[in-house]
């Protein structure tokens, strides 16, 4: 395909699509519009070492090489503002046209959620952008209380990142346990253990009734009465799609651009990647809105096979996704609800240290590792093959047979 590409969005979704273009051999025009002003850079540390080890920025360079080997044209900080769906022109906020395209991507992510009110007080920040988390450092540097509302993987990272530098930190969710959406209770509330042994403190079950301070804020009012003194608040509720700008352009939008199963939009030439984008799967109905970076990488990667005239594939992914706090590596694969069976094995939930497997209707739909991120992938393969929950203990409870064996053989 030589015609010209336009990437919507200049991030990892987007930027892992054009490298993926021209690999598969695109020889076309590629243009990348950002928003944001800097060239594509990686978010999972922002929330993380780029706050704990004050990173520099160049580190979080997605393009490591520079970005010189796509051979892009950039429009950065410029926002696109609507699409010609018919003709594929992208309209900019300074009022440029682009024209010509032969494929439009979209890939323009998703946005931190706000609360109705607050977000205009001094002190009360967000996470989503390089910016937000130097505002974020800023604030770090005089802060003493730092209030975290919402227990979510960027409420906790954000958490147990305050802690480690030194700031006491209060979390407000209205749920019983921390990550019940990603984890379940029970691995929640291991969670959260491990956050209090390190001081943080916990008000679940509960919201933010609203904030106190003028210009600043300087406390948090609960729904249950009671009042937290802070510095900074965080909020970290969750993201919504940055689709706003697609409103009028007849595309299906439901809590994100509807794709098929290989990101096409159902209007030739268009594709949407990444967290804005819902594709079809067939092991979850209802086209779901994974927010991982996984899944943006291998949606590229189908996108780009897809655009130069790869024949329709069937991407049916597991969601895979991974949360660092304190010294805990979290890894997710595949689905966890309340009321799953689970079953704890290759270590101990009392070590922090197991792979616990989720089953319902008597099948393998989820697995969980605490420090045990080998296993994940094997996992991820087993739930989409649907594989019998008792046949996975089995394999997996062998492999403990296994590694015992090994360390008994490495022991001498
Ligand atoms: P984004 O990264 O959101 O990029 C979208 C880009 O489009 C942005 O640069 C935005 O400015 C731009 N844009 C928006 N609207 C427009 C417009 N109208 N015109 C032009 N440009 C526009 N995932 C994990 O699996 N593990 C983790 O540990 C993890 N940690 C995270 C920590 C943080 C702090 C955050 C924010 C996310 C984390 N994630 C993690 C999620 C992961 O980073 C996202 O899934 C990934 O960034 C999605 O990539 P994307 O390109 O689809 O969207």
């Amino acid at each position: 395909m030589d015609g010209q590409v336009i990437v919507v969005g200049a991030s990892l979704a987007g930027w892992r699509t054009a490298e993926a273009l021209r690999r598969e051999g695109h020889r076309g025009r590629i243009t990348l519009v950002g928003a944001e002003p800097q060239l594509p850079y990686d978010r999972p540390p922002l929330s993380k070492q780029f706050l704990t080890d004050e990173w520099e920025e160049a580190k979080l360079a997605l393009a490591r090489d520079g970005v010189e080997s796509v051979g892009a044209e950039w429009r950065l900080g410029e926002a696109a503002v609507s699409l010609d769906v018919a003709t594929r022109a992208v309209r900019l906020a300074n009022g440029e046209r682009l024209e010509g395209a032969d494929v439009v991507v979209i890939a323009t992510g998703a946005r931190a959620r706000r609360l109705p009110f607050g977000h205009d007080l001094e002190g009360v920040l967000e996470l989503r952008t390089q910016a937000d988390a130097l505002a974020l450092r800023r604030a770090m540097a005089t802060a003493s209380r730092v209030v975290v509302v919402g227990a979510g993987f960027i409420g906790m990272e954000l958490a147990a990142s305050c802690r480690t530098r030194g700031l006491e930190v209060d979390v407000v969710d209205p749920l019983p346990a921390p990550l019940v959406r990603g984890l379940g209770p029970v691995l929640g509330e291991r969670v959260a253990e491990r956050h209090r042994r390190e001081g943080v403190r916990f008000h679940l079950e509960t919201g933010v009734e609203g904030f106190e301070g003028e210009d600043r804020v300087r406390a948090v009012r609960l729904t249950d009465g009671r009042r937290l003194p802070a510095d900074v608040v965080l909020v970290g509720i969750g993201a919504v799609p940055a689709i706003e700008w697609l409103e009028d352009s007849g595309l299906e939008l439901d809590d994100g651009v509807c794709c098929d199963a290989n990101g096409f939009t159902g209007h030739e030439g268009i594709y949407a990647v990444g967290d804005c984008a819902r594709w079809a799967n067939v092991h979850y109905p209802g086209r779901p809105r994974f927010e991982h970076w996984t899944s943006a990488v291998e949606q590229a990667g189908v996108v780009a096979r897809r655009i130069v005239g790869g024949a329709p594939v069937e991407h049916a992914p597991i969601p895979y996704v991974w949360t660092d706090q304190f010294d805990l590596r979290i890894a997710i694969a595949g689905e966890v609800r309340e009321g799953d069976a689970m079953h704890v094995c290759l270590g101990r939930l009392e070590e922090d240290r197991f792979l616990a497997l989720f089953g319902r209707d008597e099948r393998l739909v989820g697995a969980v590792g605490f420090k045990r991120p080998r296993q994940l992938n094997a996992c991820r393969r087993r739930i989409a093959e649907g594989v019998a929950f008792r046949d996975a203990i089995a394999e997996f409870d062998d492999s403990v047979a296994a590694e015992a064996k090994a360390d008994a053989a490495s022991h001498g």
